[in-house]
């Protein structure tokens, strides 16, 4: 008998652990054996000898039914998606992507054009992002695609940014703006739903055009970056915005051994989230710290960099590093302070 067929073992369920903690159990005690590995699991993407430059390498799997619904993901935005949050992890360590492999499990349900479909997304963000596709895997799924891409980067070794390295007092500084992903979100479940009760109803996704880009073909914070460069400006600690900001902020102090406050009336919000949060009954400050999908960049810098970020619109201010035991706080817009936990500092339909 094996150990998924015993049940007389006492076993511990996935939920118990939850995702973080999962990955922190199965890859407990694992050791480097290899000089040219440089860093390995705990990062956005490990770090490999390079010659005179580190190599980034990074992968992500996109599950039907789990990460995308075909029932209103276009196949050619999920193909573009799929790179573009591959080479979110590059830009996270302040690296440049340069090659991806592209792997799909697909069921008999597919025809060759939708598959066609898929690798046009696929390959528009390549040609955009000037990345190489030199491979990857095509196998088959009894249910629903599975796609997996892992991407090479590399980076200046002066310039790369781990999440460990926030140093106290530094500031805390996102890209962008947040929440936007998972508004983008809610408008296609609502629409979905309409649908399918009522398939006579189109589908009203008028004037939503920013959200929705960003929920179904988000792109990846490249641009930030070379705006810091020419700043001449490296984080002392970086990640990308993929869980939410609560939970960004948690990797960043944990792995830095440090507490990070920011304040709520800082976080970059878009005005067109601002509305529609309202009609949703969400409050925008909970989609932006736990609705996640955002891909922006949260890094920290050294306070000598004040007025440089301060004028630059791609960049806000929302917070500083302070002591570990000060933990990790939100400063709310009525001077209360809140300990930041991996859900936001309060349930997603919590109304304002
Ligand atoms: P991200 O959200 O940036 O993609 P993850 O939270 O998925 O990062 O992963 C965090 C770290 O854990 C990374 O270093 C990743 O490579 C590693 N990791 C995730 N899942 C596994 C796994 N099943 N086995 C080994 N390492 C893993
Ligand atoms: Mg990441």
């Amino acid at each position: 008998m094996n150990i998924m067929q015993d049940k007389t073992l006492n076993t511990t369920s996935i939920e118990a652990l939850g995702e973080f903690g999962l990955i922190d159990h199965l890859t407990n005690g694992i050791k480097i054996k290899n000089n040219s590995t440089i860093y390995g699991v705990g990062d956005d993407a490990a770090v490999l000898k390079g010659g005179n430059k580190h190599i980034l390498l990074s992968t992500d799997m996109l599950v039907e039914g789990i990460h995308f619904d075909l029932a209103y993901v276009p196949l050619k935005h999920l193909g573009y998606k799929s790179i573009a949050v591959n080479i979110s992890d590059i830009c996270a360590m302040n690296g440049s992507p340069k090659q991806v492999t592209f792997s799909i499990a697909v069921s008999s349900r597919f025809s060759v054009e939708a598959l066609e479909e898929l690798y046009l997304g696929v390959k528009l963000a390549c040609d955009k992002y000037n990345i190489d596709l030199v491979g990857g895997d095509t196998t088959s799924s009894t249910s629903g695609l599975v796609i997996s891409v892992s991407i090479l980067g590399e980076v200046d070794k002066k310039k790369i940014t781990y999440r460990k390295g926030a140093k106290i007092n530094d500031l805390v500084v996102c890209t962008g703006d947040l929440g936007a992903a998972y508004l983008g979100l809610q408008i296609l479940n609502r629409e979905n739903k309409i649908f399918k009760e009522n398939p006579n109803v189109q589908p009203d996704l008028t004037g939503h055009d920013y959200i929705l880009q960003r929920q179904l073909r988000p792109d990846p914070p490249v641009k930030y970056l070379e705006i810091l460069n020419k700043m001449s400006i490296v984080p002392t600690s970086m990640i990308d915005i993929s869980d939410g900001l609560s939970s960004e902020v948690l990797h960043l102090s944990k792995s830095s051994l440090c507490g990070i406050t920011i304040h709520e009336n800082k976080i970059p919000i878009d005005y067109t989230v601002m509305n529609l949060s309202q009609e949703f009954k969400l409050n925008p400050i909970v989609c932006a710290l736990s609705g996640g999908e955002d891909y922006e960049l949260l890094f920290t810098v050294n306070q000598k960099h004040y007025e440089k970020l301060k004028k630059d619109p791609d960049f806000t201010i929302i917070g500083f590093v302070n002591d570990k035991s000060e933990g990790n706080n939100l400063v709310t817009n009525d001077g209360g302070v809140h300990k930041l936990t991996a859900q936001g500092w309060n349930s997603m339909s919590k109304k304002k």
